[in-house]
């Protein structure tokens, strides 16, 4: 079962509890990275913020896709904190505003672009700078190039490991200057996680 053919009846309970599970599966190791180059909160903040998402998801699923996405995209702003809380929150409330109730895949591609574009103007940011984006932008042309699921999840988990190399311009590692250099960004990886998590959910279908 493909992403096109799935994404007209997203299974969102499904959708929320194979992302809260990497997140909370991968605490530590989001924290770790966090530790070497930040302030070591990012596995808690995720993992709070997904785990009080899930404890609503009957509510959630009963929703309109869009609407879902809107009330998940608040809970992350009020619950995840630090830097990446607003920046995910307004990945999803963009989504939320931008997808119609039963996307294809071109209108998926046309509203992650808006969501990434969102979350860029938010932290003024772009891509190059180690952070997150350095992920959801290559999701973004992945997604939009037509790939399968698996071929979106491996462009993501690629992207994240691409950070390694980088100086951080924005968020607290570029405090470190040249020392954020060979870590991988935390926000990125925990995209890349969220990424393959949403990915095999779809194509299981
Ligand atoms: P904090 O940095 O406030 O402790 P977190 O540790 O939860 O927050 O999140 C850090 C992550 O947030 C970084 O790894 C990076 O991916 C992302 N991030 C921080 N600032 C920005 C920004 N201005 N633009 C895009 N992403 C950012
Ligand atoms: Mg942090």
């Amino acid at each position: 079962m493909s992403v096109d053919e799935t994404m007209s009846r997203i299974d969102l309970s499904a959708l929320i509890a194979a992302v809260a599970d990497t997140v909370s599966a991968h605490a530590e190791e989001l924290t770790a990275l966090d530790q070497a180059i930040g302030d070591g909160d990012h596995g808690l903040n995720m993992k709070r913020g997904f785990e009080a998402v899930r404890a609503e998801s009957v509510a959630l699923a009963e929703k309109p896709l869009p609407d879902a996405l809107k009330a998940i995209g608040t809970k992350l702003v009020m619950t995840v904190g630090g830097a990446s809380g607003p920046l995910f929150g307004t990945l999803f409330l963009t989504l939320g505003k931008e997808l119609p109730t039963e996307p294809d895949r071109t209108e998926l591609a046309a509203a992650f672009g808006k969501a990434v574009d969102a979350v860029a103007a938010r932290g003024k940011s772009q891509a190059g700078q180690k952070t997150m984006l350095d992920v959801l932008y290559p999701v973004q042309a992945a997604l939009a190039a037509g790939r399968t699921g698996a071929e979106i999840a491996d462009a993501a988990d690629t992207a994240a490991e691409a950070t390694k190399p980088l100086k951080a311009i924005r968020g607290r590692a570029s405090f470190l200057g040249d020392r954020s250099i060979g870590h991988v960004d935390p926000g990125a990886r925990s995209s890349a996680l969220i990424v393959r998590a949403i990915t095999k959910t779809l194509e299981r279908g």
